[in-house]
């Protein structure tokens, strides 16, 4: 009998133990239902021809779970400016953001005239993470969790982004460790000393460009995938829209290599020996954002809707190394933007293989997210939502719902919001005009180490060298 009750005491310790042991598991967060992936420059030629050929597999398994096409840019090629149409729907004239510089400034959210999608979709209370976007920065508060286009500008281990960088600000930005990049891309034999050669060196321009137009890029994608993949797994969203700048930077740097034909018709003499080892960074970092791609799908409800596009294609650019406007070092580049952009939408709701008769630009973009999230779209976009391209349910189930416009006075903005908007500007500005010595704005804003050495002029100086 003693022996009995030993048992069932020490049966009843190890129960109670493992109780004890026992974490309470962490609630799983809500999964976006809408991802949105912009990738800068990524051509529908390379795109079409590498699906077909197994080399992206990710993006491969989305157009065959729904369609790919093209988009004309009517708008224009520049990032800044069709990026911006993305998220508001609107021409640049309506938008406000024409360039990369306005009035001597690099272009930034401040310029902006009206809502973006990030302002549109958390006035529609629906949740929304924007990662990478170019011109975010500032974040803007109250519009969901923004990670702004200059958080990469900075070194935030160990320390809380600052105002205007991230908001919350309690999303900071790490760094993955970038190793062994270049050889992940090319065999050549990247030289970090390569700033001591002659600059009519051969290899001072390919040096010059694996590690700017290479490590640098790929420092800045793989800081906003790691980024977008916390966000995804941690927050409740509705809406993902991340960003890469990626196969823009390395279509610049490196087409020349990747397509030597047109150059060697130009007359320039284009090693067979380099072509082999770089000729290879393109095809290269087209598969590495494919691999981003796949990450990202991972992490969203698998009844998502993706939407990948890009702003602009890529050519061949020979002409670059004569261009009198250029300085020397854009001489080295040799591809340059073509206006037909990508665009891949899939998921259970979309036609597989559906195409428009109409041809299809950057300003259908918004109305057709507005569309499948069931929002109501603005009729001063003048772009149209595809419907077309989804199914007779999907469609069914979203009655046409639009307001005059998305921009806060046609909605009867009340005065208490007009003035904190007000504030926020304001707020926005100062952080531009170097007011403030800690690291953070050092790093984004404008390179001053103190707020002794830190004066407007000097600020807006520096910001200018940027450009
Ligand atoms: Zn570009």
């Amino acid at each position: 009998m003693r022996a009995l009750a030993s048992c069932l005491l020490a049966c009843f310790l190890v129960v109670a133990a493992c109780d004890r042991g026992a974490e309470p598991e962490a609630p799983k967060p809500e999964r976006a239902k809408l991802l949105v992936i912009g990738l800068d420059g990524l051509d529908p030629g390379l795109v079409s021809k590498w699906v077909g050929s197994g080399a992206l597999p990710h993006l491969g398994r989305l157009v065959a779970r729904g369609t790919m096409t093209t988009i004309d840019c009517v708008v224009g090629t520049s990032s800044p400016v069709v990026w911006t149409t993305v998220a508001t729907g609107l021409v640049p004239d309506e938008h406000g953001v024409t360039g990369f510089t306005i009035d001597g400034d690099p272009v930034n959210a401040s310029h902006r005239k009206r809502p973006a999608l990030w302002n549109i979709l958390a006035e529609q209370k629906l949740r929304v993470a924007t990662v990478g976007w170019m011109v975010s920065w500032p974040a803007e508060p109250d519009a969901g969790i923004v990670v702004s286009d200059r958080a990469w500008w900075g070194d935030f281990d160990d320390k809380v982004a600052p105002d205007g960088i991230v908001e919350p600000r309690r999303h900071r930005p790490r760094l993955d460790p970038v190793r062994q990049v270049v050889p992940r891309f090319s065999s050549y034999p990247y030289d970090p000393n390569w700033k001591f050669l002659r600059e009519d060196d051969p290899r001072y321009a390919i040096n010059y460009l694996l590690e700017k137009r290479l490590l640098g890029i790929f420092r800045r994608d793989s800081m906003y995938a790691s980024m977008a993949r916390e966000i995804a797994e941690t927050q409740d969203l509705d809406v993902l829209a991340v960003y890469f700048q990626g196969p823009d930077y390395v279509g610049h740097g490196f087409w020349k290599w990747f397509e030597p034909e047109p150059f060697r018709q130009a007359g320039v003499d284009v090693p067979q020996a380099d072509v082999d080892r770089l000729g290879t960074i393109i095809p290269a970092y087209y598969s590495y954002v494919d691999s981003l791609v796949g990450m990202l799908v991972s992490r969203v409800d698998e009844d998502a809707l993706i939407v990948v596009l890009s702003d602009h294609g890529f050519r061949a650019w020979p002409e670059a190394r004569n261009a009198r406007d250029l300085s020397s070092k854009a001489r080295f580049l040799s591809g340059n933007h073509r206006e037909k952009a990508t665009l891949i939408l899939s998921g259970p709701q979309v036609r597989r293989g559906a195409s428009v008769e109409r041809r299809i630009t950057h300003l259908d973009v918004l109305p057709t997210l507005l569309f499948a999230l069931d929002a109501p779209r603005a009729r001063d976009n003048s772009g149209q939502p595809l419907v077309e391209l989804f199914t007779e349910d999907f469609v069914a189930k979203r009655p046409d719902r639009s307001v005059a416009s998305h921009a806060p006075e046609a909605v009867g903005e009340s005065a208490q919001t007009k003035s904190d908007t007000k504030r926020r500007t304001s707020t926005s500005r100062s952080s531009r005009s170097c007011a403030r010595s800690d690291t953070f704005v050092r790093h984004a804003s404008c390179g001053c180490s103190s707020s002794s050495s830190c004066s407007r002029e000097r600020c807006s100086g520096a910001r200018r060298s940027r450009t």
